[in-house]
């Protein structure tokens, strides 16, 4: 008898039995094929993982599979093992685990055959010249289209920042149609060009990094440490076109913030051949299509967030990851993994190249470089003409603020405006006031849900929490002695444009952050302005840090470089730096030299000054002997066990009873400890009371079994239906 052994997205970590469909032939599928079953009412499509001859199920019990969706597996063998294998080592229940590495439309049980495609094709015989020069962006698209004869649909156009302003004028001009495609003819018809750009000539460092990249064959994993502006991207670009040559594919991983349409760009007016982007704006057949063009092999440049980690490639050649210190690439819910340190694993198991390029490295990394496990090399120079920014620390103790702007930071913004220059202010809170207070009785509002500030809101007036989303009417009364005299505290990014605008009437001042780009296409109208050259003002959150090429910034001024400087959590160090850096680098990156201005109130703070009079590698090695003095990671492996409930206490009861079971029924294991439970550093959350649990070892492999053995505990315990908990492994935060 045959057993199917499926893995079914269900909250529970375990196999479900089934037998082969009534109907189907004998023939045994394959390991990895999608199967459909009825679960309880349900239908659900699950993922064949064993085929056993016995069950524990009595055989009466055994229902038959519904149906046998695929012929072959959607995914490769090693893919499947790699999610499995996450699966196991994040804790989560693999049947989720394996329908979050497929695309919706698969998970939904459809059919794993590519649609016909609607594309944009510039029409026979024409030249950029029949658009005039003037209409910039309408001419840029004809190029890009002119490039890739392949066709692009309506998504790669968006992904590219046009929008229909551009296409449609083209179109109604009769110079670019639409025709649809089949999907065995979008193959690149045999071009023997790979590049539609020359490439740049590597500078001596560019050059040192794209030798060890290809230092030996199969698997190498690289540590990419570039300052901002060396050219990390350059060589990212002619690293993919060495394996294009060979015939091979490209994965490039960035962050979620990191996917910007001239990222994009980069790429595609870099390569003639087909670049696939996977990101979340797309719809779910977009992106399945985009995932079967990948797997077939027509898609040769694969660029996406965490999520593409998954995309099955017909023939792999390089995986990089951009932005490998970026949090973003740690899942924070559900199935918990890091895309980065997965596609470690995947490379190895391709045997491929492995690229993880950052200006400021994550201590894990460079933890890895220092102790052999990655090559190490470094760009310490900017590309081009560019030189690195100027670091000033600057003392306001005791200086008079302008709703947090002091007179210095106002008098360098008025010197770059004159010169004809862009300005960048950087401030990590978006909203007007972080906290707005009685002035007759000190009351602060707080969220009623959360042990937490609610923010003030100008445009339109609210208040909103900014942990729990919940939004609410500025009360016209204090709750404590009904005065109705309210003064908000300080100054979010809405404030600070308000102010800015006041002080400087005639310029542009452009706000970045979640609110004021919630619009479609905002953040490219907010981009078209910043590049249109004329000097303006940014004011923004760290949606301004990354991945953006301002060439007209000349100052960045940090306005509160102490935020994170005092974070409860360990990290909070490391991440604090890695965004002044991030930010800093927004500076200077053409001809003109960048300064960055930092307000403090700490100038003597040690690892600022180090921070700024150093460099990044400097504080990195600085923080990893602390880290290694005090025992924390990367030095010991984390795994974060929390757990939330409506009553205070009961989350903490719930965990209590986990530790007494390590104590007494033998769990533990020799070297694994933990510390807890205690209550969460903002313990009310969204109204959920939460506490949490470290476990903590030295050694990776036993604190796995210790996991592995408490989570059916957990899933068992009487109180598990009173508290939600979750398990973190190698949590990014605490
Ligand atoms: P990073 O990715 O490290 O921030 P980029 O690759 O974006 O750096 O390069 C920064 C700028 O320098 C870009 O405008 C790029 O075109 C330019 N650049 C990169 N490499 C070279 C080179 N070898 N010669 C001239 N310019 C270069
Ligand atoms: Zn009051
Ligand atoms: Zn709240």
């Amino acid at each position: 008898m045959t057993i199917f052994r499926i893995a079914l997205p269900t909250p529970l970590r375990r196999l479900f039995d089934y037998l082969p469909p009534t109907a189907e032939a004998q023939k045994a599928p394959a390991i990895g094929v999608r199967v459909r079953v009825s679960f309880g009412r349900r239908e659900l499509t699950g993922v064949l993982i064993e085929l056993a001859d016995t069950s524990d199920v009595p055989q009466a019990k055994l229902k038959p599979a519904l149906e046998v969706l695929d012929q072959t597996p959607p995914l490769p063998p090693h893919l499947l093992e790699l999610a499995c294998w996450a699966a196991d080592y994040y804790q989560h229940p693999i049947g989720d685990a394996l329908h979050q590495a497929l695309p919706v439309l698969l998970r939904k049980g459809e059919s794993d055959q590519p649609s016909l495609q609607q594309r944009w094709h510039a029409v026979p015989d024409i030249t950029v010249d029949a658009i005039a020069p003037r209409a910039k962006k309408q001419r840029a698209l004809l190029e890009l289209l002119l490039q890739h004869p392949e066709g692009l649909d309506n998504a790669a156009l968006r992904s590219a920042g046009y929008s229909s302003a551009q296409q449609k004028p083209l179109s109604d001009k009769g110079l670019i149609e639409q025709r649809e495609v089949s999907p065995d003819n979008t193959t690149t018809p045999a071009k023997t060009a790979l590049l539609c750009q020359p490439v740049l000539p590597l500078n001596d460092e560019q050059q040192q990094a794209l030798d060890t990249i290809f230092a030996r064959e199969g698997f190498n994993p690289v540590l990419l440490q570039g300052i901002t502006g060396s050219g990390k991207t350059e060589v990212y670009l002619q690293a993919i076109e060495r394996i294009l040559h060979a015939g091979a594919q490209a994965l490039v991983l960035v962050p979620e913030i990191g996917l910007t349409p001239q990222t994009v760009s980069r790429f595609r007016s870099r390569f003639a051949v087909e670049v696939e982007v996977l990101h979340s704006n797309m719809t779910d057949r977009q992106r399945l299509d985009a995932w079967l063009r990948a797997r077939s092999g027509q898609a040769r440049v694969i660029i996406g967030t965490r999520s593409a980690l998954f995309t099955p490639l017909q023939t792999p050649g390089i995986i990089i990851v951009d932005e490998e210190h970026d949090i973003s690439f740690k899942q924070q819910d559900g199935f918990r993994y890091s895309a980065r340190d997965l596609a470690v694993m995947r490379a190895r198991a391709e045997n491929v190249p492995l690229v993880l390029g950052t200006a400021t490295p994550s201590l894990e990394s460079l933890h890895n470089a220092q102790s052999g496990r990655y090559r190490h090399v470094r760009l310490n120079q900017r590309a081009g003409n560019a030189s690195p920014p100027r670091f000033e620390l600057y003392d306001i103790r005791q200086q008079p603020l302008n709703s947090g702007l002091s007179e210095e930071v106002i008098r360098r913004i008025g010197i770059e405006l004159q010169q004809g220059n862009q300005v960048l202010l950087f401030l990590n809170r978006r909203g007007f006031s972080p906290a707005l207070m009685c002035h007759q009785c000190g009351t602060v509002i707080e969220c009623d849900r959360c042990d937490a500030r609610m923010t003030l809101h100008r445009t339109p007036p609210h208040l909103h929490c900014h942990h729990c989303d919940h939004q609410r009417p500025i009360p016209h009364r204090c709750p404590s002695c009904h005065s109705s005299d309210f003064k908000p505290q300080g100054a979010g990014t809405e404030r600070t444009e308000g102010v800015l605008q006041q002080l400087f009437p005639d310029t542009d001042v452009i706000r970045v952050d979640r609110d004021s780009t919630q619009r479609r296409n905002a953040m490219q109208d907010i981009m078209d302005r910043v590049h249109d050259g004329r000097p303006c003002i940014l004011v923004g959150t760290q949606m301004l840090a990354k991945g953006h090429h301002f060439p007209a910034v000349t100052l960045v001024v940090i306005l509160d470089a102490d935020a994170g400087l005092f974070s409860a959590d360990f990290r909070g160090m490391e991440r604090t730096a890695q965004l002044i850096l991030q930010v800093a680098g927004r500076a200077g990156r053409a001809e003109r030299p960048g300064q960055v201005l930092m307000q403090t109130h700490h100038a003597d703070h040690p690892t600022l000054t180090q921070l700024v009079s150093q460099g990044y590698e400097a504080f990195a090695m600085a923080e990893l002997a602390m880290r290694r003095d005090s025992g924390l990671p990367p030095f010991i492996y984390h795994a974060l066990l929390r757990a939330e409930a409506n009553y205070r206490g009961r989350a903490e009861a719930f965990l209590s009873t986990l530790c007494s079971a390590l104590a007494s029924d033998g769990l533990s294991l020799p070297g694994v400890s933990w510390l807890g439970p205690f209550p969460a550093a903002m313990e009310k959350r969204a109204g959920f009371f939460r506490a949490q649990l470290l476990l903590q070892s030295h050694d990776r492999r036993a604190l796995q079994q210790v996991l592995s053995s408490i989570t059916p505990i957990l899933e068992q315990s009487p109180l598990a239906r009173q508290v939600r908990w979750s398990l973190d492994v190698d949590p990014a935060d605490s």
